[in-house]
């Protein structure tokens, strides 16, 4: 049995976002709609180690919030945390780690080359305090403990991440970065039970409303919901779909919009920090 547990369901700056005044964020200041932290997903097949996918800044707060994720009884410094999958070196994905520096032993990070040589400077961090184990995530799959195996799946300047459990053979994909639909990504949503499938924005042109001259959804490596990822997951066989890495400008956000209507006629869910999936 894998536990799934999604500690924040907000791209990058959460909800709200310090410097913005989008509806959504106005909206989660007023307390219309729940805020929302940095995503990251902690995924445990026995429920003492635990890994999770992305390490964001807001880590600190979604251990608070996790009893699973507090050091247990029996000895005064330790943590269920057995280890870190990166899907890319951005900030939102791996600040998180500076805080699992006040250990004796370095910090398991798997991810991929490029994503590791990205990320120079934090291991540089790291180093003083415990250090860092990088392993490079294989394309194949591998135990990462106690009945649970994984895979990485190569995108465009991401990866995504497959995870199996090992017993009763359930699959579950993370894929919070994507950038392009690959035949691989496309054969892991055809053989998933539950997916977390990146939700970042609804339109190619979504943050240009907020900010002049902002990057389009495709250029900051996301492929908008509304052209992309709502056909592809509503014709997908999984038990479980769930919108994952929500920025703050999305309207699905917003009770009653059209666009929250057409997700969740597509029997897509949206995520929220907390909401835990047994598999
Ligand atoms: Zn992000
Ligand atoms: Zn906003």
């Amino acid at each position: 049995m894998i536990r799934i547990r999604i500690l924040g369901s907000a791209a990058g700056g959460g909800l709200p976002q310090w410097n913005c005044l989008c509806a959504n964020c106005a909206a989660a200041r007023n307390g219309e709609i729940a805020p929302q932290t940095q995503s990251s997903v902690a995924v445990s097949a026995d429920n003492q180690h635990w890994f999770l996918v992305n390490a964001s800044p807001d880590l600190p707060r979604q251990i608070e919030s996790t009893p699973a994720l507090q050091p247990h009884p029996g000895s005064l410094r330790n943590s269920p945390i057995a280890g870190v999958l990166l899907t890319n070196a951005d900030l939102d994905h791996t600040l998180g780690l500076l805080l699992l520096r006040q250990q004796q032993t370095p910090v398991l990070v798997y991810a991929s080359d490029a994503t590791r040589s990205a990320l120079d400077w934090l291991e540089l961090l790291l180093h003083p305090f415990g250090g860092s184990t990088w392993r490079t995530a294989s394309g194949d799959f591998n135990s990462l403990s106690n009945g649970l195996a994984f895979r990485a799946i190569e995108l465009h300047k991401s990866n995504a991440f497959q995870l199996r459990d090992e017993v009763s053979g359930q699959a579950a994909l993370i894929a919070p970065v994507v950038g392009e639909l690959t035949a691989e990504l496309r054969d892991a949503v055809d053989t998933s039970d539950v997916i977390l499938f990146d939700g970042t924005f609804w339109n190619d042109d979504e943050l240009r409303a907020v900010r002049r001259g902002a990057r389009s959804a495709r250029e900051m490596n996301h492929l908008p919901i509304s052209d992309s990822s709502l056909a592809l997951l509503r014709h997908s066989p999984a038990r479980r779909k769930i919108y994952v890495h929500i920025n703050n400008t999305n309207p699905i956000l917003m009770p009653g919009s059209r666009e929250r209507a057409l997700v969740q006629q597509a029997g897509i869910e949206i995520a929220c920090d907390g909401l835990e999936i047994i598999l």
